[in-house]
This record gives C-alpha cells, sequence and structure tokens, in this order.
C-alpha cells in the first residue's frame, strides 16, 4: 500500500504516469485530499470508478493517531502520535500572534546526543517517513479546526536531525510549499539543523526560499565538543564556510540558535567571541531560554544574563531576538513528553 499523503507531487506524476494515468490525475489527487480534505476515494467525484477502484486497491490515506494531548492555558498544543508501527512522536503548535506555528519532529528519537536535550535521551530507532511528518499537519489542523483555524508555519524543530533524514525531509517541506497542497510560504517554513556540513551545502542548492537556523549554541569548538557531539565531525570554521557558501547560494541569511545555559556559555566574554565567530555573514542570533530536563543539570541563565549577552551583540551590530516561550504549564520542552511516557512504559513492564 502506497500512502497518497507520502508522494511529493512530481513523484506523484511520475508514478501515476508509470501507471497509465495521466499526469494531471497528481494534482487533482493533491486538490482531493489537502484542499478538500476527503479522506475516502469513493468521495472523489470526478475520478473515474475504474481509477477509484485502483486507488483503493494500492493506495491509502493514513493518518497518526493522538496518543496523548496536552493543552497549554497559551493555547499551545503538544501532541504524542502513535504511528503504525507503534511509534511515538511529538508535534507542538505555537500560537503566535502572526499565526500558528507546528513544530514537526523528523526522527522516531535522534542521534546528535546534544548534552542539553530531551529528544536524544531516546536513540533514534528510525527516520520518519514524508507521510509521517505531513500527518503530524493533518491532525494539528483537524484539532485547529474547531477554532477556524489551520496550521500557517512550519518550524522543523522537534525531535530528530533533519539533515540526518534529508530526502524525506526535503520531500515533505515541497507538501508543504505546494500552493494544491498545504500551501504555506516557503518564508513561512525554516528547518533547523544542529550543523551538519554536507546537509547545508547541499540544502543551499535546493533554490527553496525556505528559512534555515542552525543551533549553534556555542561560541568557540572547545564549549561546543562538550555539549553537542556533531562538534567533533564538524568544527565550528567548516560550520561558518557552510554558512557562508549557504548565504551567498540561496541568497538568504540563516539564524543562529544559541540557548543561554548559566555559567556554559552566557557570559559576555562568549558575546565577544561570538560577535566575532559570526562577523561576515548575515546571521541573526536567536537567543533561547534553556528549558530545564531532569535528566540533566545544565541551569537556564538569569534574566540579567541573557539581557545584557542581547544587548552586547546588538551594540555590535548583531541583530538579536530572545525566543518567546510556550506552554510553560505542560511538557512542551523539546523531547520530554514522549520521553516520560517511555519511561512510564518501561516502568509498567517491569
Ligand atoms: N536537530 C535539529 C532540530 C531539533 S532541536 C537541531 O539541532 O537544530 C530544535 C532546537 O531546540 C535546537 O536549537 C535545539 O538545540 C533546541 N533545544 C534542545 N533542547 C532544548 C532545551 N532543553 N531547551 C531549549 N532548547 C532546546
Amino acid at each position: 500500500m502506497i500512502n497518497l499523503y507520502g508522494q511529493e507531487i512530481k513523484k506523484l506524476e511520475e508514478l501515476l504516469i508509470s501507471r497509465g494515468q495521466k499526469k494531471f490525475r497528481a494534482t487533482q489527487l493533491f486538490s482531493w485530499i489537502y484542499e478538500k480534505k476527503v479522506t475516502d476515494f469513493d468521495e472523489m467525484s470526478d475520478v473515474s470508478k475504474t481509477f477509484r477502484e485502483e486507488l483503493k486497491r494500492d493506495f491509502c490515506l493514513v493518518q497518526p493517531k493522538i496518543f496523548k494531548k496536552q493543552v497549554s492555558n497559551d493555547g499551545t498544543i503538544k501532541l504524542l502520535l502513535e504511528l503504525e508501527d507503534g511509534s511515538k512522536v511529538e508535534t507542538a503548535l505555537m500560537p503566535y500572534n502572526y499565526g500558528n506555528a507546528i513544530c514537526v519532529s523528523s526522527q522516531v528519537g535522534c542521534n546528535m546526543a546534544c548534552a542539553f536535550c530531551a529528544s536524544g535521551l531516546l536513540k533514534k530507532k528510525r527516520n520518519l517517513e514524508v507521510h509521517e511528518m505531513v500527518g503530524q499537519i493533518l491532525v494539528m489542523n483537524k484539532l485547529l479546526e474547531e477554532r477556524n483555524e489551520r496550521v500557517t508555519h512550519i518550524v522543523v524543530m522537534g525531535t530528530g536531525e533533519p539533515f540526518d533524514n534529508y530526502d524525506n525531509v526535503l520531500d515533505f517541506v515541497r507538501i508543504a510549499n505546494h500552493p494544491k497542497g498545504f500551501a504555506i510560504g516557503a518564508r513561512h517554513i525554516t528547518i533547523s539543523t544542529c550543523g551538519i556540513v554536507p546537509g547545508i551545502l547541499r540544502y543551499a542548492k535546493e533554490g527553496l526560499q525556505t528559512n534555515l537556523a542552525i543551533s549553534l549554541h556555542a561560541p568557540n569548538d572547545e564549549i561546543r565538543n562538550k555539549i553537542m557531539p556533531i562538534s567533533k565531525g564538524y568544527p565550528l570554521d567548516k560550520l561558518m564556510e557552510a554558512v557562508r557558501f549557504y548565504e551567498r547560494e540561496a541568497g538568504r541569511r540563516v539564524t543562529f540558535e544559541y540557548i543561554m545555559l548559566k555559567n556554559v556559555n552566557d557570559s559576555i566574554e562568549h558575546a565577544k567571541e561570538l560577535v566575532k565567530l559570526i562577523k561576515g555573514t548575515l546571521a541573526y542570533v536567536n537567543l533561547i531560554p534553556y528549558n530545564p530536563v531532569d535528566e540533566n543539570s545544565f541551569e537556564r541563565s538569569p534574566d540579567k544574563a541573557v539581557h545584557d549577552f542581547m544587548s552586547y551583540l546588538m551594540k555590535h551590530g548583531v541583530n538579536t531576538t530572545v525566543r518567546k516561550e510556550f506552554g510553560n504549564d505542560i511538557d512542551a520542552a523539546c523531547g520530554q513528553l514522549r520521553a516520560k511516557e517511555h519511561y512510564e512504559e518501561e516502568r509498567r513492564k517491569n
């Protein structure tokens, strides 16, 4: 069975042509499943009966199931979704004043092992299929119907490293961006990477107008090696080279994500080093208040440290923002809901 939600439109066209169908059928199917939100092939009234029978025989329209749902006072929705093989992934909806941003997971677990992150507590089990990323939007849109709203922005910042699942993530982005798909503008789509250099170089050439965020989190290799093992494979000079290449090739600036960790990377000395490091790029810096995770001992930087750090960057010509926080009353930190559920399941088994 081929899950139709996993088919990028160009690939679907090729698939249908190889089955003796006309190319326009792909757009027709997209329009039924994404615009008209039909989940039953029999409702596709302008599709011939014989082709409908073929679709019913070889294709399906399966979506993830909601296993757990948490809704915060501020409207944040956090879901733990169950996939067909029983795997569970998190997805979250953050209601900004400019729209609804969904935080999409790209893998079941993650192998990047960043010291501060709850997602990496559980190693990667597998990559997510295209339809499993598309499914996160479908399920969220269904919930948002109640509010007469829909997902308007996507950040691929949930569990997993998107550039460790490159092809599937790209197909997902194309479906999200396509006018007959979710029709979400490229500039409303952001992919976040921990700094996989070959992925950045490849992404630079895709000709997409999407945003790229890079999880930097440290102003030098010494600190970065301690908190982000990926840094040993792709040290900062190589990463910065890739960023400059991306800026030239894609004509887009990147955002550097920088989690403020108390006594680790949050002093004015670190800010100075950071300014030097990113000088010559057009990048923004997004300072992230650390979301405490029970399993490690990092602490959040005091507000004053964040403020001073930001002022220093701004004074030295670096555009800086501080990330807005959501869902403080629910398990909103990346991977926390899934890790908790996993540990509870283990406990029940023993
Ligand atoms: N693997 C990708 C995307 C997933 S992580 C990446 O590394 O960018 C998404 C973002 O959340 C990253 O910037 C990550 O460093 C950050 N993050 C992870 N754990 C966090 C925590 N406990 N508090 C705040 N941000 C966290």
